[in-house]
């Protein structure tokens, strides 16, 4: 059986806190290794370890922490292959749809190659007589970043990238249910040069979590998952002080318009509700046709694509078109939100309750699910399920469309498809949703923009990577010089302003 434990100091080292979490084959049920748990002792000690070493890295030129960027760049292409095996091994998610992952992390990477350029400050000369005024971008010392199992390789980089870049050390708590490939990123920066001390992989659940909460020496929190641990998050971390951005749950909404193009709004939808078996915080989970008509034609074109899907394991490369869900417990809860949504009155027009694939009984693999006449009481509408289930909420007419994604608790993404250009227009402007997607059914924002949703969906004011993250891992200085020309002579009693 393998035994993962933490990455410290530029090396793997084994758990010590006798504390340990099984790590399932998703497609088998086996389990196939354990991860170690840490304490509160050996977060503290490696907290302390990273703090000693920030200080050399911030003092490290620019360019320099940059080319350690570049250079991880180039190993993360080069070892493509093996952490996208890695990923979809622990995850489940298929082989092409794990290099995505890849992919979408290293694409935030080679944005922080440019960081000198981000980091760049302010300068106003002669800001009064003989005054110049600057502005610095200084790191924030040490930054911590909890990620979730959904995205194992993408959001440790979207978190650490930024971070490491500023002249920061970090420390990742990834997920405990796949921890594999952020130890091997950490082996990565470790070979493209990164000083030792200055990234640290804690393996942990709850207890390693709070620790970093708690600990002084850690500046700011980063937080990617579920809402009740972001509202947690935020919260704890708030008080002691630290700057805190904490990414929760979604329900994202698709609305289809009576115009657009049904067969690209139905192919559209099939991608984005069962990829990845909806285990994204950016899979559309809520189709809204407007109209019945729409709505029927909807159905009538979804039914087919989603009798003709491929559920199967990753190792059949891209015969496959969705994986297992990540846990046994996970595909219990969302079997059990299927059960609801029965119970609740919506119609099941899709049952994937009795799906079984022959060699892999144990896997938790679940059949694509689709609900139609779904209303906004219900709990299937309100509670994000994660899983490959697609919930159909009929809206008599584009207002009541708008009105569902705006009124919904969450506000991660939202999408709409029509031909009609005002429409999408005033749709893009009053939806109170954070990412907006126009015949785009997931607008996940490109690397050099920023990654953030609104409402339940992000705590925090500032978004994932991009020049937010820059803001969030930096603090500003500003300093207001004067030389001899600019002194008057005597006693000054009032305050200066600009003369
Ligand atoms: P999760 O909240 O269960 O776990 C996330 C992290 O928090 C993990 O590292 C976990 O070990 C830790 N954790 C779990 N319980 C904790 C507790 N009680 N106290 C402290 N730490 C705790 O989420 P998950 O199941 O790993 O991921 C799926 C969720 O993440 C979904 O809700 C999905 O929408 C969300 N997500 C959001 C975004 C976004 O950017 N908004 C991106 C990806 C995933």
């Amino acid at each position: 059986m393998q035994e993962l434990g933490h990455y410290i100091d530029g090396k793997r080292v084994a758990g010590r806190s006798g504390r340990t979490s099984n790590v399932f084959n998703p497609a088998t049920g086996e389990v196939q290794a354990h991860v170690a748990l840490a304490s509160k002792a050996e977060v503290d000690a490696a907290v302390a370890r990273a703090a000693a070493a920030q200080p050399a890295w911030a003092a490290t030129n620019p360019q320099r922490r940059a080319r350690v960027m570049m250079e991880f760049v180039h190993l993360l292409n080069r070892d493509m292959d093996k952490l996208a095996e890695a990923l979809s091994r622990e995850h489940g998610k298929t082989f092409p749809d794990a290099k995505g992952d890849v992919q979408r992390g290293l694409e935030v990477i080679e944005v922080c190659i440019g960081a000198p350029h981000l980091l760049k400050g302010e300068y106003t000369d002669n800001a009064s007589r003989g005054i110049d005024l600057y502005s610095m971008r200084q790191p924030v010392g040490v930054v911590a970043g909890i990620s979730p199992f959904n995205f194992p390789a993408m959001i440790p980089m979207w978190q650490m990238g930024p971070a490491i870049a500023a002249g920061n050390a970090f420390i990742l708590k990834p997920s405990e249910r796949d921890p594999s490939v952020p130890l091997m990123l950490a082996e990565l920066l470790t070979e493209a040069g990164l000083p030792d001390g200055i990234l640290q992989v804690m393996n942990g659940d709850k207890e390693s979590v709070d620790a970093l909460l708690d600990n002084p020496q850690v500046s700011a929190i980063g937080f990617v998952g579920s809402t009740p641990i972001a509202a947690y998050i935020y919260a704890r971390a708030a008080e002691q002080g630290k700057r805190v951005q904490a990414f929760g749950g979604a329900k994202n909404h698709m609305i289809i318009m009576p115009d657009a193009d049904m067969e690209q709004a139905a192919d559209a939808l099939i991608g984005a509700g069962y990829g990845a078996a909806g285990e994204r915080c950016m899979a559309v989970s809520v189709a809204v046709p407007v109209g019945d008509e729409t709505a029927d034609r909807l159905i009538e074109l979804l039914v087919p694509r989603i009798e003709k899907l491929r559920v199967g394991p990753w190792t059949l490369g891209d015969d496959v078109d969705y994986g297992p869900l990540v846990t046994a417990e996970a595909k219990a809860r969302v079997l059990g939100l299927v059960e609801r949504g029965i119970e609740e009155g919506a119609k099941l027009v899709v049952d994937g309750r009795n799906f079984h694939l022959q060699g892999y009984e144990n896997g938790f693999f679940v059949g694509p699910h689709l609900f139609d006449h779904v209303t906004k009481d219900m709990d299937i509408y309100k509670t994000e399920i994660f899983g490959p289930v697609l919930s159909t909420v009929r809206a008599k007419d584009y207002e009541e469309a708008l009105a569902l994604a705006t009124d919904h608790e969450y506000g991660n993404g939202v999408s709409i498809f029509t031909r009609d250009g005002d429409t999408a227009r005033d749709f893009a402007n009053r939806v109170q949703v954070g990412m907006v997607g126009v015949n785009f059914p997931i607008p996940v924002p490109l690397s050099y923009h920023t990654f953030g949703g609104w409402k339940r969906s992000s705590f925090g004011d500032l978004n994932q990577y991009g020049p937010d993250a820059f803001r969030f891992v930096t603090k500003t200085k500003t300093v207001t010089g004067r030389w001899p020309s600019g002194i008057r002579e005597g006693h000054e009693f009032h305050f200066k302003s600009a003369d």
